[in-house]
């Protein structure tokens, strides 16, 4: 049977996870990126149990454990007096109940990890996509040096602003009417916040805070958000003002306070999401990652759902072949859906119930039946293996 091709569009955590597990399947990939050099920058990122599962089998256990943290628990805090709402345990509980643990990963880390997984000569910098055309028997990349690429399928990695998603949807991104000021603080600036590795939240009105170590515990990874009608920026390069953000949290509990003043440079990032749709692909196109659902980072699950898109497309089409790509589609559609429009649904849910201003709704939600339940509410969540779903699928 002749070997199908797929060109990606995009190197971030989406595409480099998919090159990683179509390469592990022997399908040919090349992944074609915007930028001249692959550096990952930001902050940090939490990969939960059903993503980490998935790493792990990719080769990845023994690299990422050497450089990420293992959080003992999410906590969740009041904003003013810090007292204690909700914890979530994770450390040996986590990984025992789920077989994979819970990390707090720089993302540089994440992705040089991913990339060292990947044959250099699939992966094609300074290579910015401009637009995708297709036909019956290829599909094809238009780069902006006047190149073009032909595959049997092109995937769309490429983003929040995806190019690719064009073939699919006609729609834009939404903005939320919320930034988020992001920074890395060096460990010993913050010993407080080490005790125990732990992400800890603070909820307030209108605004929240959340932190956790990174880069073996030498690093303290934060994102505070902060509502602005106004602001449109979004890049992690995007200088904020640690000034202003201070003030924005003038009043909360004095560890936000010491954690903010203890940053240098912050960067400022406009958050936004798209509205679900109900097609992941059209033709000889598809999307993963940010490309296919953009969501709020209230969950801390866009970078999970993207590693999780990626392995369930790769196990579907190494079934394929070039003759069975429609169907090959179409069946990671129907597996991937419904999980990801009930976790972009839920972040969007969680920018109201995080940011609830003192009342009955707030002392609804800190006193809740639902947020004391530990690990039970995050079975569906963390529990699940979408590469497992995949193959399932298959036999189905
Ligand atoms: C503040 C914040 C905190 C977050 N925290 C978490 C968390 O803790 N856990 C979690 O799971 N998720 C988190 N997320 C979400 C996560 O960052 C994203 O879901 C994830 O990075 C998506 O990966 P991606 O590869 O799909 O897209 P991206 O990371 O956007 O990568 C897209 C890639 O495509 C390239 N590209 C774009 N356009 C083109 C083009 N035209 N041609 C060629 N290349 C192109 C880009 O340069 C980039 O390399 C957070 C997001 C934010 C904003």
């Amino acid at each position: 049977m002749p070997q199908i091709r797929v060109a990606v569009a995009g190197a971030g955590i989406a595409g480099l996870t998919l090159a990683a597990a179509l390469h592990r399947a022997g399908i040919d990939c090349h992944v074609h990126e915007q930028t001249d050099r692959l550096s990952e920058v930001g902050a940090g990122v939490q990969v939960a149990p059903n993503a980490t599962r998935l790493l792990h089998r990719l080769g990845l256990r023994d690299r990422l454990r050497a450089v990420a943290v293992a959080p003992e628990a999410i906590e969740m805090r009041r904003w003013d007096d810090g007292r204690l709402l909700h914890r979530t345990p994770l450390g040996d509980q986590c990984h025992r109940r789920f077989g994979a643990p819970y990390h707090a990963v720089h993302r540089a880390d994440l992705h040089s990890a991913l990339l060292s997984l990947v044959p250099p000569d699939r992966v094609h910098l300074g290579a910015r996509l401009v637009a995708v055309t297709q036909s019956t028997d290829e599909a094809r990349l238009h780069l902006s040096d006047g190149t073009t690429v032909a595959a049997d399928l092109v995937v769309g990695a490429d983003g929040i602003h995806s190019v690719v998603r064009e073939q699919i949807v006609a729609d834009q991104p939404r903005y939320s009417g919320q930034t988020i000021y992001r920074g890395l603080v060096p460990a010993e600036r913050v010993p407080f916040l080490l005790t125990e590795p732990r992400v800890r939240l603070w909820l307030g009105p209108d605004q929240h805070v959340v932190c956790y170590p990174v880069s073996s515990g030498r690093q303290v990874s934060f994102g505070a958000t902060v509502s602005a009608a106004d602001w449109r920026e979004e890049s992690w390069s995007a200088r904020g003002d640690v000034a202003e953000l201070a003030k924005a949290y003038a009043g909360w509990h004095r560890d936000v306070a010491r954690l903010i003043g203890a940053a240098q440079t912050v960067s400022r990032w406009a958050l936004h999401d798209r509205e679900s749709i109900d097609r992941l692909s059209s033709g000889r196109v598809a999307v993963i990652g940010d490309a296919a659902h953009p969501m709020l980072p209230f969950q801390a699950q866009g970078a999970n759902q993207a590693i999780e898109d990626a392995v369930v497309l790769a196990v579907c089409l190494a079934d394929a072949g070039p003759n069975g790509l429609d169907a090959a589609l179409r069946r990671y559609e129907r597996i991937r859906l419904p999980r990801t429009t009930r976790i972009q649904r839920q972040s969007r849910a969680n920018a109201e119930t995080f940011h609830l201003v003192d009342g009955d709704a707030q002392r609804r939600r800190d006193t809740s039946a639902e947020i004391s339940s530990g690990l039970d509410r995050h079975e569906w969540l963390f529990g699940y293996d979408a590469e497992q779903a995949a193959t399932t699928s298959r036999r189905a």
